[in-house]
C-alpha cells in the first residue's frame, strides 16, 4: 500500500511537471549525492566518486559525525564596472562564488562552484584561523569602490578619511542580502563569521567599504552581528578619556579588536597597524567615521559586541 501511493506521487508529480517543463530529476534528499532539492527545487552540487567496476552507495550510511567546510561569508567590492569586473573575475587569477552586479536586471552570476575554492581572499585572518579561501564563500558586488581626493602628502600609509566611498544602490543591497540569507542559513553561518574583506585583511583592503549598509542587512535581514544599543551606551558612560592614551589601555583595546577576531599585533602603542585595524572596525560598525581613532563610541561599540558575541 505504500509502494502503491508512493508510485501514484511519483506519477503525479512525472506528469504534471510534463505540461510545461522537461521532467526534472527528483531524488530523496542526501546531501552531496542529490540533483535537485524536493523541497526547495534547488540545484545543489553532486560531487560524488564514479567508478566503473563498483557500485557507490553513500545514501545508506550518512555519518553523524559531518559538519559544513563553509564558516564564512565574505562581501566585497569589485572596484571596477560591471564588464571589467566579469573579465577580471573569470579570466584572472582573482575569483568569487558569486558576482552581483550593479544593473537592474535579475541576474547574479556564478563564477565558481560552491563545492569548490574561490580566490577572493588573499592572505587573510580571522579568530585564530588564516587563509579564509579554503573555509568561505566569496561575494563580489560590482561598485567602483573610492575615489581619493587631496591625499595626505607624504604619509600615504594614514588610514584617513580621505577617501569618497560609492554608494550602493537599493536593489543590489537588495540582492546582495537575498544571496547572502540564503548561504548563511544552508551552511548556518555564525553572525560573527559573515564579514568585510577589510575585517579578515584590514592591512591592505577597504571593501566593501563604509557605505556597505551593515546595519540594514542585520535589521532588515537579521544578517551578520550587530551591537545591542543599550550594551553600547553602557560601556560609553566607561570610556577612560584620561587613560585613552596610556600603554595600558591601548593595550587592552588591542586585545578585544584580537579578542572579535581582528588580526592585530599587541604592541600597546596606536600604531599605522593599529589605527588600520580600527579602520576597519569603524568600516563595518560605526562607518559614520572611519578614521582609525578609538573614541568613545568606536570603543563602546566594540565592548558591546564581545559582550553579546564573544563573552565566553
Ligand atoms: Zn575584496
Amino acid at each position: 500500500m505504500k509502494n502503491l501511493s508512493c508510485i501514484a506521487l511519483l506519477i503525479t508529480f512525472i506528469l504534471s511537471s510534463c505540461a510545461s517543463q522537461p521532467p526534472k530529476i527528483v531524488k530523496e534528499i542526501v546531501r552531496d549525492t542529490v540533483i535537485i532539492n524536493r523541497t526547495t527545487d534547488r540545484y545543489e552540487s553532486a560531487r560524488v566518486a564514479k567508478l566503473d567496476k563498483f557500485k557507490i552507495s553513500t545514501s545508506l550510511y550518512p555519518a553523524k559525525g559531518q559538519d559544513e567546510r563553509i564558516r564564512y561569508l565574505v562581501l566585497h567590492y569589485t572596484a571596477l564596472d560591471n564588464e571589467k569586473s566579469i573579465q577580471v573575475l573569470t579570466q584572472q587569477e582573482v575569483s568569487s562564488h558569486y558576482l552581483v552586479p550593479n544593473d537592474f536586471t535579475d541576474s547574479i552570476y556564478v563564477l565558481v562552484d560552491e563545492t569548490k575554492r574561490s580566490w577572493h581572499a588573499g592572505a587573510s585572518y580571522w579568530k585564530n584561523v588564516n587563509n579564509i579561501n579554503f573555509s568561505s564563500i566569496g561575494i563580489e558586488i560590482v561598485n567602483l569602490g573610492y575615489s581619493t581626493t587631496n591625499p595626505v602628502s607624504g604619509n600615504p600609509d594614514m588610514a584617513t578619511a580621505q577617501r569618497t566611498f560609492y554608494d550602493f544602490p537599493e536593489f543590489q543591497i537588495k540582492k546582495v542580502a537575498e544571496l547572502s540569507k540564503d548561504i548563511i542559513d544552508r551552511y548556518k553561518i555564525d553572525p560573527v563569521n559573515v564579514l568585510a574583506h577589510s575585517d579578515i585583511a584590514p592591512q591592505r583592503k577597504h571593501d566593501p567599504g563604509p557605505k556597505f549598509p551593515w546595519k540594514e542587512l542585520y535589521t532588515k535581514y537579521q544578517i551578520g552581528a550587530w551591537y545591542e544599543d543599550s550594551q553600547k551606551n553602557i560601556y560609553l558612560g566607561q570610556f577612560p578619556y584620561l587613560e585613552k592614551d596610556s600603554t595600558s589601555f591601548i593595550l587592552s583595546y588591542q586585545q578585544d579588536l584580537e579578542k572579535y577576531g581582528y588580526e592585530i599585533q599587541k604592541t600597546g602603542i596606536w600604531d599605522t597597524q593599529t589605527q588600520k585595524v580600527i579602520t576597519a572596525f569603524q568600516y563595518h560598525f560605526r562607518p559614520e567615521r572611519y578614521d582609525g581613532i578609538m573614541d568613545a563610541e568606536t570603543w563602546a561599540i566594540l565592548k558591546a559586541l564581545i559582550l553579546k558575541y564573544r563573552n565566553n
